[in-house]
């Protein structure tokens, strides 16, 4: 068999039916919409029907295997066409064609409907040219609606039945009398091309939400810009406004009146200044070259500004680090800013709580280029739905004059600068922890100098998402910072993914049309109970009772669309810091697995 050429039915169909098949350009993401519409239809208007399907991979059967047995409780008989092996018939109503030829990976599509109220077929061949992702391979593709043309491709297909499985012929024959072609029911074209317009509609959605999340990013650099013309000019006003209250305050000769509201006056413009400081710090471009520093050095030299205030409130500070942590290359001056900003803000959370007050902080490293801080605080915590306001400059929850609502986002500036990685858990009952990772100097590579596509090491990501430009978004940026990637739109081709490769992270979308996150999660675990912590959720929202119920029931990271590339890459790093990749020589193959790191007991904190 091996050495006859493979058996190609679209080749088998244009040349028989030659000009009267018009072929169009398709993308696969298109033909698993169309197809799969035209599927649905069967299933829900519980249509009895004559159905040819092709596999593009014989082995794909197993996973595909569910939706075909619904359709083949609804079909009177199902025809499948793969070339490589096919699994037994279990009944039969299923008759199943291998197709001949050298290459079980045929890269054809197939699928042929024939009811009693419509027909439609659906054909085509990859044209094998380069794509950005497998949703936007092209292929040559036949689309007709006409009973005509259907009744020859039947003929054809008869053909290929009979020469192929002569012995499930006659049963064949019966299904194709049993449904002679009809002109297309009005109802159902109705109902198809509604269905192709929704799909389309959400895809012209998704395409505007990421378009909107990438003018978000750009929109926050230019108000950067802004804000740091505008902190310029207020300081010198400031400046005339200080000083010339100072000096009324300072005239002894002043009613005591005057003095007073001279010093409201004065504090007044203090705060003012301290918001413009912190301004200027948010938009600083990163002056002073960063150097190797010890953290745990910076940490002790900067605790010295808030014990004061800590002991004053009550709060305990305990500092841990593991014994060999290797320099981090920082700016000093910055992430003692940083540190500052983030003890303020636990000392603000604590103060006024009732019971013991706690803030620990932790350093470890997880892995060679990175070093981890976290810093934990045993206050009121972040309510979920806050976690990404309280990044916005100018976000804050305390009373006027106690917060600017500047804090978080220069420490987010500042983990930038260091093209480090920034995280917030936090909760009613958790309380609050920053997890900050910082680059350690000797083997550190900058994300963005990496455009190479084949894993470096870094690990193999797996992306899962219906949405073809969201799959093409995360592609793009987790490759830019050097992961290898898969990114499969059927979450069911994902699960089959996982059996033949290792993923270090997987990211998975939780609103998805063929399977949700939740049953690929449960899927996904039941297949390999070691990859349930290397899973990232993305949602579009959080807020429902359901999502948020099971999202901490797995107690993994998730991302709330729009998100930056900053927070997927962060969340992605933290993931492997906490669960590094295992070594992976030539794509697939392990050859070392990685030791059992002592730093994740660590990680309840
Ligand atoms: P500010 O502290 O001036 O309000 P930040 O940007 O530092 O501004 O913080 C924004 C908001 O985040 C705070 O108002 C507070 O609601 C919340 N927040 C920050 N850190 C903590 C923490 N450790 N515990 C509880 N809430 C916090």
């Amino acid at each position: 068999m091996t050495d006859m050429p493979a058996l190609s039915l679209f080749t088998l169909l244009t040349d028989r039916l030659g000009k009267r098949l018009q072929p169009i350009q398709a993308t696969k993401a298109t033909l698993v919409d169309v197809s799969h519409t035209l599927e649905d239809l069967v299933l829900h208007e519980r249509l009895p029907a004559l159905i040819f399907t092709g596999f593009q991979e014989s082995s794909h059967w197993r996973a595909e295997t569910e939706r075909y047995r619904e359709l083949a409780g609804v079909a009177h008989q199902i025809c499948i066409f793969a070339g490589g092996q096919l699994p037994p018939e279990s009944d039969q109503k299923q008759i199943h064609v291998r197709l001949h030829g050298p290459d079980p990976l045929r890269q054809e599509w197939f699928l042929l409907v024939l009811t009693e109220r419509f027909t439609a077929v659906l054909c085509g061949r990859d044209l094998q040219a380069p794509a950005l992702s497998e949703g936007d391979r092209r292929f040559q593709t036949i689309w007709t609606f006409e009973p005509d043309l259907i009744t020859e491709i039947i003929a054809v297909l008869h053909e290929v039945v009979a020469r192929e499985r002569p012995d499930r012929l006659v049963d064949l024959e019966t299904a194709i009398e049993r449904f002679p072609p009809p002109p297309p029911d009005a109802h159902l074209l109705t109902l198809f091309t509604t269905r192709m317009i929704d799909d389309l509609v959400r895809q012209h959605e998704a395409r505007l939400q990421l378009e909107s999340m990438l003018a978000y990013e750009s929109r926050l650099r230019a108000l950067g810009q802004v804000l740091s013309g505008v902190a310029h000019e207020l300081n010198n006003p400031l400046q005339g406004i200080l000083g010339f209250a100072g000096l009324i305050a300072e005239t002894p000769e002043q009613a005591p009146s005057t003095l007073e509201e001279a010093g409201y006056i004065v504090e007044a413009a203090r705060r003012a200044q301290t918001i413009v400081q912190s301004l200027l710090q948010l938009s600083r471009p990163n002056s002073s070259e960063p150097a190797l520093a010890r953290l745990n050095e910076i940490i002790d030299q900067t605790v010295i500004f808030v014990r004061a205030d800590m002991s004053s409130y009550g709060i305990n500070l305990t500092i841990t680090s593991e014994p060999e942590v290797a320099p981090v290359l920082v700016n000093r001056v910055r992430i003692q800013q940083l540190l500052i900003n983030l003890l303020t803000n636990a000392i603000q959370a604590l103060a006024g709580q009732p019971g013991a007050h706690q803030i620990e902080m932790i350093v470890r490293q997880p892995s060679p280029e990175w070093v981890e801080l976290r810093i934990h605080d045993n206050g009121p915590g972040i309510a979920t739905e806050l976690h990404e306001r309280v990044f916005e400059p100018f976000f804050t929850t305390k009373a006027p004059g106690e917060g600017t609502g500047l804090g978080l986002s220069i420490v987010r500036t500042i983990v930038e600068e260091h093209q480090g990685h920034l995280k917030l858990e936090s909760g009613p009952l958790r309380g609050t922890t920053f997890s900050i990772l910082l680059p350690t100097g000797a083997k550190h590579k900058p994300e963005t100098a990496s455009a190479q596509a084949e894993d470096n090491g870094a690990g193999l990501v797996l992306v899962i998402d219906d949405d073809p430009q969201i799959v093409l978004l995360l592609e793009r940026v987790l490759k830019r910072a050097g992961y290898a990637v898969r990114a499969e739109r059927n979450p069911e081709a994902g699960l089959r993914r996982v059996l033949h490769e290792h993923f270090a992270v997987i990211i998975s979308d939780l609103l998805m049309p063929e399977m949700p996150g939740t049953e690929f999660y449960e899927r996904l675990i039941r297949l390999n109970p070691a990859l349930a912590h290397r899973i990232i959720f993305i949602t579009g929202d959080a807020t429902r009772p359901t999502t948020q119920a099971f999202l901490q029931g797995t107690g993994q990271p998730y991302l709330l669309k729009p998100f930056t590339t900053q927070q997927l890459l962060s969340s992605v790093a933290q993931l492997l810091a906490a669960h590094p990749p295992l070594v992976v020589a030539h794509g697939s193959a392990i050859v070392e697995p990685a030791p059992a790191r002592a730093p994740e007991a660590n990680e309840s904190a």
